[in-house]
């Protein structure tokens, strides 16, 4: 505001000032006497200002022609002048345009376009680390591997593309299934980027897969270093990877080793089910009870699982069904309202003959969470009461029909695994399985009154044909070994 004042006011002053200064050259006296070839010109005041203004102009336009010969001269001769530089600009116009269609077409499907693209914009652009990304993916995308390779091999000897050219043909190898050269190229992409997480997850997929445990141990504790993994799931993959190192050293027999790797594992993740029942199955072997149920404790206060019972059973193989009970309170007092607790300690009640016990442990379970297992130990409850064949085969029909309770699931394809191990057998994940009620995709069966409408659905009592059913109820006898939940579990 006040800066617009001051400008209005500064105009009217040089206004002002000329028109002084004209009135006064006009009211002046004298000029400027010129001879040109004889002719004498005489200018007065205002004229040899005005014919001082155009000398001054024309001196300015003949320096500026004398520049665009000199400038003409110097673009004949190739040197760089503001008219290469014009036509420089107007190709890397060009350059860049071709490079953005190129990803256009890249990102809307067209491969084939965009390698057209790729190859006009290396023409314009001379810079062969865009160019040469762009050539790649769409080569790729146009299923031309052999294309795509030779531009990630380009790619690789400029230092600042080196990573895309190596993790390009890892990538390449591995749809190839050549995963030895691929593990090779994750190594030194990961040496180049250690902080790249999908380059140490699949490193660490690779090494996994191949059992290199030691390897995979040593990404996992990069990726940790370079904070590219949280420092729990560190922990816990670390004991996955131990375990896996334990479980191998035990396939050679050399248990002094594996001991100390299986109770390392436990100790990184006590949690952890698989680490436990090895820690534990050490423990036994080195006739160290005491330890063996500490493990097995822990473990179950962190999640009641049938292979901890199992393991726990296993401590004491020679023991009577009342002793087991007792010394089973250890993990019974435990989670009292788990189901696991529950059906635990109703086996351990058949195994006791207490069927009436055994009943109330179960109480509603199979009302609230139905499973074969719940259903299995009904039939053999129904059994040891004394109850007609047609109802326990009607438990044991039943729990045919059921789901069939959490198992060792793969979380990545939902691949059911009989046992814990670190990688999928199905889809080759590493640690991806988990504890899990498989989802309900099981064929559809009759109910228990369609399968054995003649037995289960007539209401009288019928001598019963030998089934393989009532085998399997025998398999629930209170006599069974060692391991009370193995019956179960399969
Ligand atoms: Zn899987």
């Amino acid at each position: 505001m006040i800066w617009s004042l001051v400008k209005i006011i500064l105009f009217v002053c040089a206004v002002a000032a000329i028109a002084l200064g004209a009135g006064f050259l006009l009211e002046s006296q004298g000029g400027v006497q010129v001879v040109v070839a004889g002719t004498e010109f005489t200018l007065g005041p205002l004229e040899s200002v005005i014919a001082l203004v155009l000398l001054v102009f024309a001196v300015w336009v003949l320096l500026k022609l004398v520049g665009a010969v000199i400038a003409l001269w110097h673009f004949l001769n190739g040197d760089e002048t503001a008219i290469t530089r014009y036509f420089a600009r107007n190709r890397q116009a060009k350059g860049f345009d071709a490079l953005a269609e190129g990803m256009m077409a890249l990102a809307s499907g067209e491969g084939r376009m965009a390698m057209t693209k790729a190859a006009k914009a290396e023409k314009y652009l001379k810079r062969p680390e865009l160019t040469d990304l762009l050539t790649a993916q769409a080569a790729e995308m146009s299923g031309d591997r052999r294309k795509a390779e030779q531009s990630y091999r380009k790619l690789i000897q400029n230092e600042q593309t080196r990573f895309v050219g190596v993790r390009g043909i890892m990538k390449q190898k591995l749809a190839e299934g050549d995963t030895a050269t691929a593990m090779e190229l994750a190594k030194k992409a990961f040496a180049l980027k250690p902080r790249h997480a999908e380059t140490g997850d699949v490193l660490l997929k690779l090494q996994a897969q191949s059992s290199d445990w030691a390897g995979a141990r040593n990404t996992l504790h990069t990726k940790l270093k370079t904070g590219a993994l949280p420092r729990d799931v560190h922990k816990r993959r670390d004991a996955v990877l131990a375990l896996s190192e334990a479980k191998q050293v035990f396939e050679a027999d050399q248990t002094i080793e594996a001991r100390e790797a299986a109770i390392e594992a436990n100790r990184l993740s006590p949690d952890l089910i698989p680490a436990a029942v090895m820690a534990a199955q050490a423990y036994i072997e080195q006739g160290n009870k005491k330890y063996a149920t500490r493990v097995i404790k822990k473990a179950w206060e962190a999640m009641p699982h049938p292979d901890l019972a199992a393991t726990f059973a296993a401590i004491e193989p020679e023991e009577d069904a009342a002793a087991r009970l007792k010394r089973f309170q250890t993990l019974t007092k435990l989670h009292r309202d788990h189901a696991e607790t529950r059906m635990l300690l109703a086996e351990l009640h058949i195994a006791n003959e207490d069927f009436p016990q055994a009943r109330r442990d179960l109480g509603d379970l199979f009302e609230t969470d139905p499973t074969a297992r719940v259903a299995t130990l009904l039939a053999a409850i129904e059994r040891g009461e004394g109850a007609p064949d047609n109802v326990v085969k009607g438990w044991l029909t039943r729990a045919l029909t059921v789901p069939r309770g959490p198992q060792w699931v793969c979380e990545n394809c939902l691949h059911i695994h009989a046992n814990w191990q670190p990688v999928c057998e199905n889809c080759e994940s590493f640690d991806t399985l988990a504890w899990i009620k498989p989802p309900m995709a099981e064929v559809a069966m009759p109910g228990s009154v369609g399968m054995l409408p003649m037995i289960v659905g007539n209401p009288e009592p019928q001598p019963a044909p030998d089934l393989a059913m009532i085998e399997d109820a025998e398999l629930l006898d209170p006599d069974a070994p060692d391991d009370p939940t193995e019956n179960q579990r399969t």
